[in-house]
């Protein structure tokens, strides 16, 4: 009870105290009323035993923070609450007798200990609950951000693919009606330069489409009995002539699984090992190796494609797999498709993933590193479902002799 009287007789010594320590007027005015009120506190819970009194108080300091505060995360209340306590100390040292002020200090330190861990974790509860209210605000707008992306890609693909109808009918409506001799064939050579534009061009639009059509869950896959090996020889045949030109030492090798019939979309299929395979060409310097081998898995066979190219730094092994991930700086790459480091929109990748993980496999790349001296090469594996039956019974009944005929 001495206690409670001994710090009533500090309260206005205190209250003056502490005040003075708030320097705007206008925030000294309003202030007294909570410095007031946090005595009180104060000493009921001197009286009581139970420092949690001041708990609510407490609580109503720290939802009274402006949002910049929270923001630069200054934890303004225990600093305060640390003046507070000293004060009290100080002004019974200043006031009572010696062994007066020490029972204060034995009354309060409990109280002060409560105060200060309590305000300390409803703080840091409170900003961490800033940071997840900014995480997701962040990651809603990396959505929206991601969406538009995505219908932009779709409405200009769409649009280009009119114009560009358009500009390779005209072109050879051009070739008809010019009269056969030498200008015609002059003209011919001029149209082949806009065939070849405008079949590039194609193939971009066809690839943002592809990729809207990933980016949507859209890409619908027919299901066809396959053979890798068969694939692997089609994009090899198409590729031979480039292949030669940038004298490329290209192999694949027969391994176990290419050989099975299996179940995929052929045509999606030829598509990302074509992407994958190009990419092979265009990232190994002429003279270069690129090799298709392959293993079977439980449940599973494995595509490996390893060049002897510029290779891919570590931090860059999931961006490639990203649309628009191409790396590095664009102005020093050389047009071209299948040129040393031609040029692309960096959707290839992101279409072979999302062709290959709508067949329920997976993509992957390895390499040591970007080095274009040393030239590290990288591998590609890709798995692939070893899908023996026929995915639905439209595409069982179509197929039925044929997979009865392997079960033979
Ligand atoms: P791009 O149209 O740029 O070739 P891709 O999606 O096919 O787009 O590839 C993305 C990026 O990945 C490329 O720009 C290139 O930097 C890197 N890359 C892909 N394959 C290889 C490879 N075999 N060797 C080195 N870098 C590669």
């Amino acid at each position: 009870m001495d206690r409670i009287r001994s710090l009533e007789q500090i309260r206005p010594l205190w209250l003056s105290r502490v005040s003075s320590h708030l320097v705007n007027e206008r925030i000294r005015e309003s202030f007294i009323n909570q410095l007031n009120r946090f005595f009180d506190l104060l000493l009921q819970a001197a009286e009581s035993g139970n420092p949690a009194l001041l708990d609510s108080l407490l609580i109503e300091w720290i939802s009274s923070r402006t949002e910049t505060e929270i923001d630069q995360q200054e934890s303004s209340l225990p600093p305060l609450l640390n003046q507070f306590f000293l004060i009290i100390y100080q002004a019974s040292c200043d006031m009572l007798s010696e062994k007066e002020s020490t029972e204060i200090f034995g009354a309060i330190l409990p109280i002060y200990t409560h105060a200060v861990q309590f305000t300390s974790t409803q703080e840091s509860q409170l900003h961490v609950q800033r940071i997840t209210e900014e995480l997701i605000n962040a990651k809603v707008t990396l959505e929206r951000l991601e969406r538009s992306k995505s219908d932009f890609i779709s409405v200009a693909a769409h649009e280009l693919k009119t114009p560009l109808t358009l500009i390779e009918g005209y072109a050879s409506m051009i070739y008809d009606v010019l009269p056969e001799g030498n200008k015609r064939s002059q003209a011919d050579l001029y149209l082949k330069g806009i065939k070849a534009g405008t079949g590039r061009l194609r193939e971009i639009v066809d690839d943002m489409i592809d990729v809207s059509l990933i980016d949507n869950d859209l890409l619908s896959l027919n299901f066809q009995p396959i053979w890798l090996n068969r694939l692997l020889n089609l994009v090899e045949r198409e590729l031979a002539e480039t292949i030669n030109q940038r004298k490329l030492n290209f192999t694949i090798n027969p391994f176990p699984g290419s050989d099975e019939m299996i179940f995929g979309d052929g045509e999606r299929l030829y598509q990302a090992f074509r992407n994958v395979i190009t990419n092979g060409i265009k990232y190994t310097p002429d003279g270069g190796k690129i090799t298709v081998d392959g293993r079977l898995l439980p449940g599973f066979v494995e595509t490996i494609i390893t060049d002897t190219g510029i290779g891919i730094d570590i931090e860059d092994h999931t961006r490639i797999f990203e649309k628009f991930g191409r790396i590095g700086n664009v102005s020093l790459h050389s047009s071209g498709k299948t040129k040393f480091k031609g040029g692309g929109p960096g959707l290839g990748l992101p279409i072979t993933k999302g062709i290959i993980e709508a067949h329920g496999g997976t993509i992957w790349v390895e390499s040591d590193g970007f080095d274009e001296i040393n030239l590290p090469g990288s591998t590609f594996h890709i798995l692939l479902p070893l899908r023996k039956l026929p995915p639905d019974d439209k595409t069982a009944k179509l197929f039925r002799p044929l997979v009865e005929g392997d079960k033979r």
